[in-house]
């Protein structure tokens, strides 16, 4: 069987030594199986490039894709799994060592039981600290209770793809790609494996708080349509609110003839619900900008230099 680790590096060139021993040492205990790597560069501006480029040289197993830019995770897992086709899988690490290699044997165990999918679940969120372990909950609540297709929580990106989960993950041509999202969409026989997830091994996190607020947001609105059409709802609800008060009001002023009173209230109500029509226009708004992001079709990534990609498995 032939398996390709697919890693996406991004200014890795503290930890990717460690990676690379770690990985070796794995698949030297794996005689019978036949691997390679597609190292994704997504524009590292650090060595990163140089050093893989020294381990491709005398590895021909050892290919790279070099994206022209940093085009983002998302992308870089995007132009591996395009090249990696020809394998009969694809195992997903970070290049962080936070994907222990020891998970392999075990992934390629599952796959050879019939799972197209297999997904490493961490057993605990302790790495991680109190601020982003609340809105991964956060996050992962919302997201199950308005998609159809409810995301394990446990998972990351850490997973192997049988070839058919692969096609299948690349025949969905959206741009805006939640790759988490993705690979759970696409269904099929999946099995997990638990795993405790160390801290990163060297180098520093990519992600800060804002970019996984957008990153949330993409995937939201790639994953569901319930945002939109809860303001559907929420006005049916106010307006079922503003006919009683009508005919409260309208009841008042007949009856007791009470003159114009409230300028509180008005001035609340009409705050309130600018405010309401403002976040709606805005819901709105993100979901016209994704729709304009998917109609110009720019392609997801564009690729500086492919080295031994030509190469047989
Ligand atoms: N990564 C990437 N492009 C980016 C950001 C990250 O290819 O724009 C890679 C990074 O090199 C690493 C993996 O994605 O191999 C996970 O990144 P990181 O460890 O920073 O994320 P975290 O584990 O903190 O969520
Ligand atoms: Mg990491």
């Amino acid at each position: 069987m032939k398996t390709a680790l697919l890693v996406p590096v991004y200014n890795e060139q503290e930890v990717l030594p460690l990676f690379w021993e770690a990985t070796q040492s794995v698949l030297k205990e794996l005689p019978d199986e036949k691997f390679e790597y597609i190292f994704v560069n997504d524009g590292s501006t650090d060595g990163s490039l140089p050093l893989l480029k020294s381990w491709a040289r005398q590895n021909p197993a050892v290919k790279i894709i070099s994206l022209s830019r940093n085009f983002g995770k998302e992308a870089a897992l995007t132009a591996g799994l395009q090249e990696a086709v020809q394998a009969d899988a694809v195992i997903i690490l970070d290049a962080d060592l936070q994907d222990p290699p020891s998970l392999i044997p075990l992934f390629l165990q599952k796959h050879k039981e019939g799972c197209e999918i297999v997904y490493a679940a961490r057993q605990n969120r302790q790495q991680d600290s109190f601020v982003k372990r609340l809105t991964a909950r956060c996050f992962y609540k919302f997201y199950n209770s308005i998609s159809t297709r409810p995301l394990p929580e446990d998972a990351g990106d850490c997973r192997l793809l049988s070839r058919r989960a692969v096609q299948a993950v690349l025949s969905l041509p959206e741009r805006e790609r939640f790759m988490k999202g993705l690979f759970n969409w696409v269904g099929f026989r999946t099995a997990s494996v638990p795993f405790t997830r160390p801290a990163r091994k060297a180098g520093r996190t990519k992600w800060n708080y804002w970019r996984l607020w957008n990153f949330a947001l993409g995937g939201l609105t790639a994953s569901s349509t319930v945002p939109l059409r809860l303001w559907t709802y929420f006005g049916f609800v106010v307006s079922a609110f503003a006919f009683l008060y009508a005919v409260w009001i309208t009841f008042q002023k007949i009856v007791y003839g009470n003159p114009v009173s409230g300028y509180a209230s008005l001035m609340v109500t009409i705050l309130f619900f600018s405010g309401v029509q403002l976040i709606s226009l805005g819901v709105i708004g993100e979901y016209l900008g994704r729709v304009f992001m998917e109609v110009k079709q720019r392609p997801l990534y564009l690729i500086d230099e492919k080295i031994n990609c030509d190469e047989p498995f």
